[in-house]
């Protein structure tokens, strides 16, 4: 191993020694520019030094380094954190004084065979399309090796430079989830290596402890090393389209109709869609994030206009798959009569024909143009004190003028996107570890702020003003991607999930090792 470098005497006298004596040693690292990447993520915010970062050539290593140091070996258990993408915004993949697993080094040593696509004639006579992969595979590659086959996950993230590991220890929400539910929904088995270095392979028939607690588990119970993710035919091309109201209830109640249907609430043969998501439309910041890529840059004089006179514009995006051979077919006529049915400003529609993969990376793709006119690299010094919340859709209103008006609109401090869309419940599983509010539908609204150094603390201010909204009017609100402090609020934010996933930590990692970060069980 290197010798540490700018990391505290502490940190590594008490770690180092112990290390040494690993198999491992030739794949742990402690040099600067390891270090230097695992004591920080995509906030920018959180900071905390590792020990060490392990390079796994194999899943072998992991279980390894997870039984030294769960065991009596180690003396004193050591801290151990699976590092996806780094991705998380308030240091949820960083162990300080412990050891970082940098689970993109797996991605390399799997030689390409990360993502295994079965759709045998056998997988198709079960309706089971799937793909086991790695669990530091970006959903990126998985995307691209199951469209050789003509077939893709059917949920989704907005954007897919995430680790299906990282994604599936949270729920993995995009516009997908209201008809298939979250990631989490749909994946078949696992593999993971839990807190005490055990390897285990679990399903809802098998080890079905492991499994539910490991999805939505936030990292504490095992890393995921491989997951069965299920599959459909893919769809070949998108009616991407994006519809502005002003007034907000006219824009929930399209939305939540939208959503009920295909949800066994609605009769009458009515149009489906496939994603459905929504956002806020502000003259705010240095950003104008609304304008970028998506409208055509004729209209943005009149879209501003109306943004101007109301303050703000809740805009519905909704996308429709469809086959361009399909014959006897038109997306187009399908679209007129849904417009139809809703309550959106007259001429205010706008819509964008793409292929299945370039929706899908459609943030990436408008992330690169921008930093690129901006001149700056995607993962620079920019802060993201990001908030993002699930809500029942019965305060969504009082949510909307305490918050989103009272606060976000008058403030005129919210830089970078907020976005707003609902999901039905049924299709979360309560088994799991993931939490959602105790309503049929709720919300997601997600506050995905850019900041400076010099703005951090007042979008830290506003964001527990909102906190404290809800908590004032009775809103019984959870977050996503969790950022608690405290004990009673992690007690709080599980509700009466709080025991069994207590219980399922004493189980599965009693030594409290994995995922320091959360600061759930470790919150020193
Ligand atoms: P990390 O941040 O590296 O890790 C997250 C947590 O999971 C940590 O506690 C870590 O220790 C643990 N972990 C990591 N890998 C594993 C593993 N293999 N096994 C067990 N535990 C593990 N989320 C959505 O749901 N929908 C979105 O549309 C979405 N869009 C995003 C867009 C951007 C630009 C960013 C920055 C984030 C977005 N996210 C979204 C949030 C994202 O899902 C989380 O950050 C998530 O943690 C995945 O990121 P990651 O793979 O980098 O995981």
């Amino acid at each position: 191993m290197s010798s540490a470098f700018g990391i505290p005497k502490s940190s590594t006298t008490f770690l180092l020694p112990k290390l040494q004596n690993l198999h491992l040693a030739d794949r742990l690292r402690d040099d600067p520019s390891a270090i230097e990447l695992a004591l920080s993520d995509y906030g920018n915010i959180v900071k905390e030094i590792p020990a060490a970062v392990l390079y796994p050539a194999s899943i072998n290593d992991i279980a390894s380094l997870i039984k030294f140091a769960a065991s009596n070996n180690a003396s004193v258990p050591f801290n151990i954190a699976a590092r996806g993408q780094g991705h998380s915004v308030r240091g949820q993949a960083m162990a300080r004084n412990g050891v970082v697993v940098n689970m993109n080094s797996l991605r390399n040593n799997r030689n390409g065979n990360g993502v295994k696509v079965v759709s045998s004639a056998a997988a198709s006579s079960m309706g089971r399309w799937y793909a086991d992969v790695g669990g530091e595979q970006l959903w990126e590659d998985v995307l691209n090796a199951t469209l050789e086959h003509g077939l893709a996950p059917v949920s989704w993230t907005d954007y897919l430079h995430l680790t299906v590991g990282g994604t599936l220890s949270n729920a993995g929400i995009s516009g997908q989830t209201f008809r298939y539910g979250p990631q989490i929904s749909n994946v078949y088995e696992m593999d993971v290596i839990t807190g005490k270095g055990d390897f285990v392979t679990c399903s809802p028939i098998k080890n079905t402890d492991v499994f539910y607690a490991v999805l939505g588990g936030l990292g504490q119970f095992g890393i995921i090393v491989g997951a069965r993710i299920a599959l459909q035919s893919a769809p070949k091309r998108v009616k991407w389209v994006r519809m502005l109201y002003n007034d907000f209830s006219a824009f929930a109640g399209d939305q939540e109709y939208l959503i009920s249907i295909n949800n066994g609430r609605d009769e009458q043969k009515h149009i489906e869609v496939d994603y459905l998501e929504g956002l806020l439309l502000m003259n705010h910041g240095p950003l104008d994030h609304w304008r970028t890529s998506f409208f055509p840059s004729k209209d943005h004089f009149r879209i501003s206009s109306l943004i101007t006179k109301y303050g703000i514009i809740y805009c519905l995006e909704i996308a429709k798959y469809y086959d361009d051979s399909t014959l006897n077919y038109s997306v187009d006529e399908e679209l007129q009569v849904l417009f139809q049915m809703l309550s959106f400003v007259p001429g205010y529609t706008f819509e964008k024909d793409v292929s299945y993969a370039e929706f899908l990376t459609r943030v990436q793709i408008d992330q690169e143009q921008r930093v690129q006119s901006e001149g700056r690299q995607w993962d620079d010094v920019t802060l993201h004190p990001w908030l993002n919340l699930f809500l029942p859709k019965s305060h969504i209103s009082e949510f909307n003028s305490g918050v989103l008006k009272d606060i976000v609109l008058k403030r005129n401090i919210t830089t970078g996107l907020v976005l707003v869309y609902p999901m039905n419940r049924n299709k979360w599983d309560d088994r799991m570890s993931a939490v959602t509010p105790d309503e049929d539908v709720f919300y997601t609204v997600g506050f995905l702020h850019s900041s400076g150094f010099d703005s951090l603390e007042m979008l830290d201010v506003q964001n527990k003003d909102i906190l404290q909204f809800c908590y004032n009017a009775g809103i019984k609100v959870k977050q996503y991607l969790p950022n608690h402090k405290t004990k009673t609020e992690w007690k709080n934010h599980f509700g009466i999930k709080w025991e069994t996933f207590r219980e399922r930590k004493a189980q599965f990692d009693p030594q409290m090792i994995l995922s320091p970060g959360q600061r759930i069980f470790n919150n020193n």
